[in-house]
C-alpha cells in the first residue's frame, strides 16, 4: 500500500458544517454579475500545468470608502499552499496598477489553513481587471478530499476553493464564470457544480468557493433514465465506465424517488482519474448539487464496491442536507445509513455491499476510545483525531437503524425513518429550522419519552452503547456479537457486525 492509500478519509461531514452552507433550494434567478471570471487551463507537453485567471469588477465595489479586498486560501486540507503559489498579481483600474498590501491570517477555517489578504490601497474605480496565474497542484501531493486543481488524463479538476483569489468585500451579489478552453483539446468542455460551459451564480464571489470544476476532452451522460443527473468522467478510470454510468443513474432515481421532496434534481457528478495510485476520496458539500470524485488509474487496494458506496454516499448528501447546530451524526450518519440499506432494498447491491457500508462506520464506532465520549467532548478534539472525529458517524449510522426498526415495530411496518424524516425536509426547505429539538419533537410525537432519553443518551452524551436489532440494516444482514481491539491499544472491547444472510434476496422481504 502507498502512503496515499493511507491519507484521511473524506471529510465532507466537517466542512459541510462549515463554509458550504447554501442548499439547492436557495439559487434562485440571479441578477446582472457585479464579477464576471475567466479560466484557462495551459498546458504544456499535454498536461494542465497552470491555469491563468482573469476577472473583471464591472460594478458592485465595496460601498462609501471601503478600498477593495481580495482573499485566497493560505493552504487547505491536502494543498500545501496556494496563496504561495500564485504569480503575476496584476489589479488595474483607469487609474493605473492598483498598489496592494499583503497580509496572512492563518488559523483553521472549515478546510482552509487560513487566508491571505491583498488590501487595495487606494479607493478603485469600476471597472478593475484582475489577472494571475497559479500551477496545478502535483498529482502526488495531498490526497483526502479533491480540492486542489489537477492535471487529469489531457484536463483539470478540483475545486474554486483551491485556486482563486476572489474579491472579499464588493457588495456584488452574482457572479460570472467561464473557461477559455484554447489550448486544451479539440472538443473539451468546462463545466462546474452549478452548470456547464458559461454559468451564471446567484451570490457573491465567495459562491466560487464551493464550486467542484473539470475541463478537458471529457465524456458527459445525461441519462434519459434520471433527469436531472449529469455524469462527467475524466482521465482513464480503472474500471468499466458504462457499470458505474448504470450505479450512479440508479443512485439518482432511487433517492429522488425514496426521498421525494426534491423532484428529480440537477446532480453533477464529476469523476477524475489522476495518474497516482487510488485513493477513492469524494466528497460533495451538503446540499450542494455535485460532488467530485477521485481516483487512480487503478483501483489499488480500493474494490470496486468502496468507490460505488461513495458515488451513493456522496449523492445522498444532497437529500440529507444540513443539521442546525453541531449535527455530524446526523448528516454523516443518515447519508452512511442510506448508503448502507437503500442500494439493497431497491435491488441495486447485494448483501455484501450493503455489510460493508454498515461495518464500515459502525466498526470504527465500536472499536474507538470515544465510543461513549459525549459529542461536546469529541467537538473539543476538532479536525485533529480522525478516528475520534468519525465517532458521531458511526454513532449515527447505529442510531438512524435502531430507530428505523423502532418505527416499523411501533406501526407494523408501515412506517420507517424515511416516512418521518420527508416532512421535516418539506419544513426546512419552507426555512423551518431543522435541528436537535425538532428531532426529539419527531422522537416525542412517533415514539414517546423513552426514545428522548435514548436519543440524549446514546448519541448527544454518548453513555449508551448503541446496539442497533438484528434486523436493523434489513432482512439479509444479521448482527454477530464480536470481541474487537480497541483502536490504538490492545484492549479487548464488545462489538458488533452485520453479516450477509447466504441466499437472501432482499427485494422478497421487504415489508
Ligand atoms: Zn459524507
Amino acid at each position: 500500500m502507498s502512503s496515499l492509500s493511507t491519507v484521511p478519509r473524506r471529510l465532507c461531514g466537517l466542512l459541510s458544517l462549515t463554509l458550504f452552507a447554501a442548499a439547492p433550494w436557495a439559487s434562485a434567478a440571479a441578477p446582472t454579475p457585479g464579477l464576471s471570471v475567466v479560466v484557462k487551463p495551459l498546458v504544456t507537453n499535454g498536461k494542465v500545468e497552470a491555469l491563468e485567471v482573469r476577472q473583471i469588477l464591472t460594478k458592485d465595489l465595496p460601498a462609501g470608502d471601503t478600498p477593495l479586498r481580495f482573499r485566497a486560501p493560505l493552504g487547505l486540507f491536502g494543498v500545501k499552499t496556494i496563496a504561495d503559489k500564485i504569480t503575476g498579481l496584476s489589479v488595474l483600474d483607469a487609474n493605473g496598477p492598483v498598489p496592494l498590501t499583503i497580509e496572512n491570517k492563518p488559523g483553521q477555517v472549515g478546510p482552509a489553513t487560513g487566508f491571505r489578504y491583498w488590501q487595495a490601497a487606494r479607493k478603485t474605480v469600476a471597472p478593475v481587471t484582475v489577472s494571475y496565474r497559479i500551477p496545478t497542484q502535483p498529482a502526488t501531493e495531498g490526497g483526502g478530499p479533491p480540492y486542489g486543481m489537477k492535471a487529469s488524463g489531457q484536463g483539470v479538476s478540483g475545486s474554486g476553493l483551491g485556486f482563486l483569489l476572489l474579491p472579499a468585500n464588493t457588495t456584488s451579489t452574482a457572479t460570472r464564470f467561464d473557461w477559455d478552453l484554447s489550448e486544451l483539446p479539440r472538443g473539451s468542455i468546462g463545466a462546474m457544480t452549478a452548470g456547464a460551459g458559461a454559468t451564471l451564480l446567484a451570490g457573491g464571489p465567495s459562491e466560487l468557493d464551493s464550486q467542484w470544476m473539470l475541463a478537458g476532452p471529457v465524456q458527459v451522460h445525461d441519462p434519459a433514465s434520471s433527469p436531472g443527473l449529469h455524469v462527467y468522467f475524466l482521465g482513464q478510470q480503472p474500471f468499466d465506465r458504462a457499470d458505474i454510468l448504470d450505479f450512479a443513474t440508479r443512485s439518482h432515481a432511487i433517492l429522488a424517488s425514496s426521498l421525494k421532496y426534491l423532484g428529480t434534481p440537477e446532480y453533477r457528478l464529476f469523476i477524475r482519474s489522476l495518474d497516482v495510485p487510488s485513493y477513492a476520496t469524494g466528497t460533495g458539500r451538503t446540499a450542494g448539487g455535485g460532488a467530485l470524485l477521485s481516483t487512480g488509474t487503478t483501483l489499488g487496494g480500493q474494490s470496486l464496491d468502496k468507490f460505488k458506496n461513495t458515488v451513493f454516499h456522496e449523492m445522498a448528501h444532497h437529500w440529507v442536507g444540513d443539521l442546525s447546530g453541531a449535527g455530524g451524526w446526523f448528516v454523516e450518519g443518515l447519508t452512511t445509513y442510506l448508503s448502507a440499506t437503500l442500494p439493497c432494498e431497491q435491488g441495486l447491491a447485494d448483501a455484501p455491499f450493503c455489510a460493508l457500508g454498515v461495518n464500515g462506520f459502525g466498526g470504527d464506532y465500536y472499536r474507538s476510545p470515544a465510543r461513549n465520549w459525549s459529542l461536546e467532548r469529541i467537538d473539543g478534539i476538532g479536525s485533529g483525531d480522525e478516528n475520534t472525529r468519525r465517532v458521531p458517524y458511526g454513532r449515527g449510522l447505529l442510531y438512524f437503524g435502531l430507530v428505523n426498526s423502532q418505527l416499523l415495530a411501533k406501526s407494523q411496518g408501515r412506517r420507517n425513518v424515511i416516512d418521518v424524516l420527508i416532512p421535516m425536509f418539506v419544513d426546512r426547505s419552507k426555512g423551518i429550522r431543522l435541528d436537535e429539538a425538532a428531532w426529539e419533537t419527531m422522537l416525542l410525537r412517533e415514539l414517546g419519552q423513552p426514545a428522548v432519553d435514548e436519543f440524549r443518551a446514546s448519541v448527544i452524551e454518548g453513555s449508551k452503547t448503541i446496539v442497533p436489532p438484528s434486523d436493523a440494516f434489513g432482512p439479509c444482514l444479521t448482527r454477530v456479537a464480536l470481541t474487537m481491539t480497541e483502536i490504538g491499544s490492545s484492549r479487548k472491547v464488545e462489538g458488533y457486525e452485520w453479516r450477509p444472510v447466504a441466499g437472501c434476496n432482499p427485494r422478497k422481504n421487504r415489508t
